[in-house]
């Protein structure tokens, strides 16, 4: 096929960026073709048409997006997965002869993205880089819009799933496949840890060269950009499978974001030692970010503990979610500030007001780095600048945290100054448009503005200035296309004018002169508006410049900001809803007095939540079963336990009247068989995973909250397994682990009698009539009863169906067992329809028949008329009963 020059160029660009849709600027339009062309326009929803220029016998298949609305079209090809390369003019048509110069100026991928319309302002995007050195793994992260950089090391496969899942990584760089040569103790490109994609379906893939993830290399590349010797100062020197990731990362940017990187100020350590662990399915099963069902973010803890003013508190508020303190002083330093929040409502008041003026700092700081924000984000920046005095004169005489927060906001005042003055408060989107710069910050711009607005006036000026000069009083300045401005003289006067004139043109009655005065004007008039605009940039790029040059400073109050944040919204919600202060210690006691789980609580009318009592303790109750019907409450209980203490150890206030926490150093979960499908394993499967981690990893300091665990397998098999669980984790390492064990076997009861640590508590509910009624309230002792037919019956099952389960539970109760002591319900099973075991109707076994309506005892009795009877007769019948 015979090509254009500009397919060829088009075709050049494309290659060198193989696996991107490529927006390719022509005028006001990105146009795709070929393949990028047919697979964007149907996830975009836009017409497909083609292209065939001249001799082209063949058409390409093309379609293109509005420059203007690019932003839209990005979002959903980003969430679909894809990455896109933006090429734009680099120079203006017709400025060189031939094709239009064109380069890719950035490449967006999913964990790339800045616009701020692609973002979600209460989550980090992040981009994660995984490699291997040895044994262990190496794992960094970056938020791009933020300038997080995150670097740490995994030994387990679990432990650097269990990280990818906390931090959601949109895009996971790794390895390319190892090839046969490359040499030993490279970077693994094996692939991924077994369970990854079903951890982060989302997550796309991108593979980069092996050795970008060298440790050598990498280093290297660190150390450049941080303009440092060492990567200690960091705490990340010994990192080494991490800095090959975190290497990794870099170049990638490098490659694909054509600017500046320096908002990545510092590597921070991902510490696991410091924080309550959490591992993936605790996380989910506690519903801590978003709903098990439906994966919203309503109904969650994170979104039923959000009272944050801005987005950094609202990050914030999300990593203190799922990476909880463990250390007491730590814990109660958090306390007392939202304890000192919560007395002081005037200043906690005022702080609310403050902190709701404030925009997103980080972001804000990221987009004047990358070179992408506008004067609007210039001006958001200075309404949240003008914030920080306030807000630090509100912490000023505080002690404790709330006092070191205030002591961390830089006021940043010459930068405040500087937008203030410069930055125009209606300042368009565009930056090519004018109206950035206020008048005022700069000479030669209010010049330029003074002409354009009154260059009439000016002209008028320069006249009666000349004129009175000259002393000739019909000189007068006037214009035309050929000359441009000149002075004109009438013949008569010609002698009379300076020396200074410089004759151009000589008409039947007058003379025209320029003077240097006014060909200067000329000049100025003329290129004003062009020069305006592009002095306007200029100066906008280097505010803008010195703005990320406060880049550390300003991402210093952020971070204090964000904590602030935090804390008042704490503050907020504890008021709001009646928090108690939970008391921390490094004991072995958790005790809440009527606590409340704070989700579920919230969906009840006021007061109708029963709240209960959970006591745990290393030497009498290490292990609390908890029996009851399904519907009782036996998960609320437990999920709330499990919340109560997660949110005390971040530092919030508890639905509880009182807490007493011991610090727990991981929750665990096993909750609920309604995941995992998408896994690809059986429930059971799943259940039997989660349980082997508990046991294998619990230590005397955990919390371990198991619900109808033994559920998916046959009920024998489940009891005995539950049993055994039981056992295991109240003998533990000779202390034993904290747990609450919710069951439906009721037999498990009988463990109390066998371990003094382990003691029986159920749910009550009250039988009324035919039916039962929740109670909700958890109190000592087991029960006997699974009342799971009242319960159908509540839920809606048939009336019949709900009879004849009744019926059968009575047989069942009443001792009808085989031999091989299964009910005979259960061996009266038939074979399925057409298999050659099942025997001809009629000939069925009896035991079915004891519970079906056409047996004969039912029949005989049916046929038996009392009033006719006498009483020899009677006694026959009786023998003959007993016979049948
Ligand atoms: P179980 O695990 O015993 O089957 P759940 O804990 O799932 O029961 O509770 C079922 C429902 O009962 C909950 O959705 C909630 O609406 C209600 N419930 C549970 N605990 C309480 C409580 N303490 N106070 C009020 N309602 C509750």
């Amino acid at each position: 096929m015979k090509i254009t020059p500009m397919l060829q160029q088009y075709l050049e660009i494309k290659n060198q960026h193989p696996d991107t849709i490529l927006f390719y600027r022509m005028g006001d339009f990105y146009e795709m073709f070929f393949t990028d062309a047919v697979e964007a326009a149907k996830i975009l929803g836009i017409t497909l048409t083609s292209r065939s220029s001249k001799e082209e016998a063949e058409k390409i298949p093309m379609c293109g997006v509005p420059f203007h609305s690019a932003t839209g079209y990005l979002a959903k090809l980003i969430k679909a997965g894809r990455r896109v390369a933006i090429c734009e003019q680099m120079e203006e048509a017709g400025q060189s002869k031939g094709l239009v110069r064109r380069e890719v100026v950035r490449v967006v991928s999913p964990g790339l993205v800045t616009e701020e319309q692609l973002l979600d302002d209460k989550e980090n995007r992040f981009l994660a880089a995984i490699c291997r050195r040895g044994q262990t793994w190496g794992l960094s992260l970056l938020d791009l819009s933020t300038g997080e950089f995150l670097v740490g090391e995994a030994g387990r496969d679990e432990d650097l799933l269990d990280e990818l899942s906390r931090l959601n990584p949109s895009e996971l760089l790794l390895p390319e496949n190892r090839g046969p040569d490359s040499p030993p103790n490279s970077p693994s490109g094996e692939g991924l840890p077994v369970g990854f994609a079903a951890l982060l379906p989302h997550c796309c893939l991108t593979r980069q060269p092996e050795h970008n993830f060298r440790l050598d290399p990498a280093r290297e590349l660190l150390l450049e950009h941080f303009g440092t010797t060492n990567l200690a100062g960091f705490g990340c020197e010994h990192l080494e499978a991490g800095i090959g990731a975190a290497g990794a990362l870099l170049s990638y940017l490098r490659t694909t974001q054509k600017c500046e990187l320096s908002h990545l100020e510092r590597l921070t350590p991902i510490e696991r030692d410091e924080v309550l662990l959490l591992d993936d399915s605790s996380r989910r099963n506690l519903e801590l970010t978003r709903t098990i069902s439906g994966a919203q973010r309503e109904g969650s803890l994170l979104a039923a503990l959000d009272y944050t003013r801005t987005p950094m508190g609202a990050r914030q508020l999300r990593k203190s979610l799922l990476m909880p303190l463990k250390e007491v002083a730590a814990i109660r330093r958090r306390l007392d500030a939202v304890e000192e929040l919560l007395r002081d409502q005037e200043l906690g008041r005022r702080l609310d007001r403050a902190l709701g003026a404030v925009y997103d700092l980080e972001r804000l700081n990221s987009r004047a780095a990358l070179g992408s924000a506008n004067a609007r984000d210039l001006t958001a920046l200075k309404l949240s600048l003008a914030q920080l005095p306030t807000i630090k004169q509100l912490l000023a005489e505080r002690s404790g945290l709330l006092g070191e927060l205030g002591s961390r906001i830089d006021l940043l005042e010459d930068l405040h100054g500087l937008l203030a003055a410069a930055i125009h408060e209606q300042a368009p989107v565009g930056l090519k448009e004018g109206n950035l710069i206020r008048p005022g910050y700069h000479a030669e711009l209010d010049e330029l503005l003074a002409i354009l607005r009154d260059g009439k006036g000016l002209i008028a000026a320069l006249e009666a200035r000349e004129r009175e000069r000259t002393g000739i009083a019909t000189l007068k300045v006037g214009f035309n296309k050929v000359f441009g401005y000149f002075l004109e003289v009438s013949r008569a006067k010609a002698g009379e004018v300076p020396e200074n004139y410089i004759r151009k043109q000589t008409l039947v009655n007058a003379e025209r002169y320029i003077t240097p005065e006014l060909k200067e004007f000329e000049q100025k008039v003329s290129g004003a508006e062009e020069r305006r605009l592009e002095l306007e940039y200029r100066l906008f790029c280097e505010i803008r410049a010195k703005v990320a040059a406060a880049g550390s400073r300003i991402l210093g109050s952020a971070a204090a900001i964000a904590m602030l944040d935090l804390l008042a919204a704490l503050a907020i919600g504890a008021a709001r809803h009646n928090y108690t202060r939970p008391r921390i210690d490094d004991g072995e006691e958790i005790t809440i007095i009527e606590g409340r789980h704070p989700v579920i609580e919230r969906h009840l009318p006021p007061g109708r939540f029963v709240p209960n009592d959970i006591a745990l303790d290393q030497d009498e109750r290490e292990l609390m079963i908890i029996t009851g019907p399904n519907m009782a409450g036996k998960s609320t209980v437990l999920r709330q336990t499990a919340l109560i203490v997660l949110m005390a150890q971040m530092g919030s206030f508890v639905p509880a009247a009182q807490a007493r926490i011991g610090v727990v150093d991981r929750i665990f979960t096993r909750v609920g068989a309604m995941d995992d499908l998408r896994r690809g394993q059986s429930t059971f499967m799943v259940e039997m995973n989660e349980t082997a981690n508990i046991l294998n990893n619990a230590t005397a300091k955990s919390l371990v909250i198991l619900d109808e665990i033994g559920r998916g397998t046959s009920t024998f098999d489940g009891l005995a397994i539950a049993w055994a669980v039981a056992e295991a984790l109240a003998e533990k390492e000779g202390k034993g682990v904290k747990t609450l064990f919710a069951t439906h076997y009721h037999e498990l009861t009988e463990l109390a009698t066998t371990r003094p640590r382990i003691h029986n508590f159920h749910i009550a509910v009250r039988e009324w009539n035919d039916t039962i009624i929740f109670l909700h309230k958890l109190l000592p002792g087991g029960v006997s009863r699974s009342y799971g037919i009242q319960v159908a019956a509540l839920a809606g099952v048939p009336a019949a169906v709900v009879a004849r389960a009744k019926e059968l539970l009575h047989n069942i109760e009443q001792g009808e067992f085989n031999r091989q002591g299964q009910p005979r319900i259960a061996a009266g099973v038939l074979p399925l329809p057409g298999s050659p075991d099942r025997p001809a109707p009629g000939n069925r076994p009896s035991q079915l028949r004891l519970f079906g309506g056409d047996d004969p005892l039912r029949r005989r009795l049916q046929e038996i008329q009392p009033d006719n009877l006498a009483p020899l007769e009677a006694l026959k019948i009786i023998y003959e009963l007993k016979q049948l």
